[in-house]
């Protein structure tokens, strides 16, 4: 079987040129990293080419069909590795800095059959987050995506009384709509007998396992949501 000289990574909006015949205007483009007679990637990010898709179904010799459904597919990893990061660093980022104690402690409760495995907690931390980082600032489909703490958003979290999640909801920025907010969700909470919690994530997902993890470490993440630009005048 020829191996093909392309891999695709993805789908942009971003890139509207085709690298390939110079065709202007685009809708999409999709991302090529060229490889090698092994069929390994062969270059970095600066070497992979946009093509539109007639001309990437052209270099690969694929239907037009093949080259759009492989292009989605690759997004599609791609969004649920990012999505996967966002949940890393709203985890983890609070205790970056937090003493030993507290980091394993954040680690081992989310990861409990790696505690007695020589996993070092404080070098696991360390890499999910760089790893996590590495992901959402690669531009290869698209601008870098947000992952400071400064860029963490807030979220209302009701639990019912068995501690399952019921609602997470992203808190407006603006201070009254907020309160509003809070005060609507804490007479829902009284209704089923549960109870609220302000936390701060990169996304609504992220903010769910943030809320499942609070109690591990409520300082460090109470910390985070302070961080908030919103709440730095509160
Ligand atoms: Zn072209």
């Amino acid at each position: 079987m020829r191996t093909p000289m392309w891999k695709i990574l993805g789908v942009t909006d971003d890139v509207t040129e085709c690298g390939c015949c110079g065709r202007r205007g685009l809708r999409r483009t999709v991302a090529l990293m060229p490889l090698d007679a092994d069929g390994n990637e062969d270059g970095t990010a600066e070497d992979v080419a946009f093509y539109g898709t007639s001309c990437a179904a052209a270099t690969l010799g694929w239907t037009h069909g093949k080259v759009t459904d492989a292009a989605h597919a690759a997004q599609g990893e791609r969004n649920q590795r990012d999505a996967y990061a966002r949940r890393m660093i709203s985890l983890y980022a609070p205790v970056e800095f937090a003493p030993v104690r507290e980091k394993a402690r954040v680690f081992y409760g989310r990861n409990a059959s790696l505690r007695h495995t020589g996993v070092k907690a404080t070098e696991e931390v360390a890499r999910l987050l760089a790893e996590a980082r590495r992901t959402l600032a690669d531009t290869t489909t698209g601008p870098a995506r947000p992952s400071r703490i400064e860029d963490f958003r807030r979220y209302l979290v009701i639990f019912t009384q068995d501690r399952n999640i019921r609602t997470v909801l992203r808190l407006p920025d603006d201070e009254n709509e907020c309160q509003k907010q809070a005060t609507a969700a804490a007479r829902r909470a009284a209704e089923i007998e549960g109870s609220v919690l302000v936390v701060a994530a990169l996304d609504d997902d992220a903010a769910s396992d943030v809320a499942y993890t609070h109690d591990l470490a409520p300082e460090y993440f109470d910390q985070a949501a302070r961080r908030h630009p919103d709440m730095s005048s509160a």
